[in-house]
């Protein structure tokens, strides 16, 4: 954009915007259109022990590849798909699946889901993980559910109602994206959670910041002290695991660890069996 011209920069402002509607229209267009059952799986990341590096748990992440066999990442193509009221579907598609394929792992994993506010306070979605369960025959504490606090935005009481009914199926809570909400710590003394996951952004700085550092060693002793399991998110180098190890928080995720993979490359006790090769 040459500077000097009057209106130049709003042009090119314009552009982008038409840019970015344009292909959310082609996301809603093509999400409209997609085949629950061919479209899309779920990767799984490993999340372990900092000490010893045992996986305890596996997070459930959901891949859409598109026709032309691109992907679109669920950061973009999740709002979209609430906005459009599919998410209840999609949501209840992620979960009988994450229980039916975690149900054959004989590590004893957790599986944690990655839930949309959305999803929560319909009255629904209890009987639906209910479902689940029962179904599958999962022992309800080895499934964990990721809420973040947009979950809290919604009127207070079918909320609550519904994360209450969940407790008393014996599914485990999770806060997820914790510290980036907007006040965090109200949440922690309204509802009781299992666990924290503490936002990569917090991480990322953490060896760096020394101020992040602080903040990061509160959450470990908030947690100790309400008796929450802690995670933190986005681990991607030795040098930021040695480091939260030492300050205290017991488990992590992230690249340094594993990336999300596919089913199949599992490690052997929680792949499917592979079909004898016809060769
Ligand atoms: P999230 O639940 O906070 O998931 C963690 C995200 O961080 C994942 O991105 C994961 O691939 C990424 N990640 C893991 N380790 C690292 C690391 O070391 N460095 C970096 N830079 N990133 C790392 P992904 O898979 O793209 O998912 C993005 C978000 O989309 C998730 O954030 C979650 O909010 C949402 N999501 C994913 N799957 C589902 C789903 O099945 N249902 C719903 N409702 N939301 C989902
Ligand atoms: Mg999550
Ligand atoms: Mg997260
Ligand atoms: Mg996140």
């Amino acid at each position: 954009a040459a500077k000097g011209l009057p209106g130049s920069s709003f042009r090119v402002f314009d552009e982008e915007i038409e840019q970015s509607f344009a292909r959310r229209k082609r996301i809603e267009n093509k999400l409209l259109r997609a085949d629950l059952n061919t479209s899309f799986e779920l990767y799984y990341q490993p999340i372990v022990l900092l000490d010893t590096q045992e996986t305890k748990a596996y997070e459930a992440l959901i891949r859409w590849r598109c026709p032309n066999g691109t992907y679109v990442s669920p950061a973009e193509f999740i709002p979209i798909a609430e906005d459009l009221g599919l998410i209840g579907d999609i949501g209840e598609w992620v979960l009988m699946t994450a229980v039916r394929e975690a149900q054959s792992w004989t590590d004893g994993a957790r599986i944690a889901v990655n839930l949309s506010p959305r999803q929560i306070g319909t009255g629904h979605f209890a009987k639906c993980v209910q479902k689940a369960l029962e179904t599958y025959g999962f022992a309800p504490d080895r499934l964990e559910l990721e809420f973040t606090e947009s979950v809290f935005m919604q009127p207070d009481t079918a909320c609550i109602g519904e994360l209450e009914a969940l407790r008393e199926l014996g599914v485990r809570l999770a806060l997820d994206d914790f510290g980036t909400g907007f006040s965090s710590l109200s949440y922690l003394h309204k509802f009781k959670f299992d666990k924290l996951k503490l936002d990569r952004s917090f991480v990322a700085d953490v060896t760096t910041d020394p101020d992040c550092a602080s903040i990061v060693s509160s959450v470990v002793d908030l947690a100790r002290k309400l008796d929450l399991e802690l995670v933190a998110e986005g681990i991607e180098t030795q040098v930021d695991h040695n480091f939260l190890m030492a300050i205290g928080v017991p488990l992590g995720q992230g690249y340094h660890f594993a990336k999300p993979m596919p089913r199949a490359e599992l490690p052997y006790h929680c792949a499917p069996l592979k079909h004898a090769a016809t060769a």
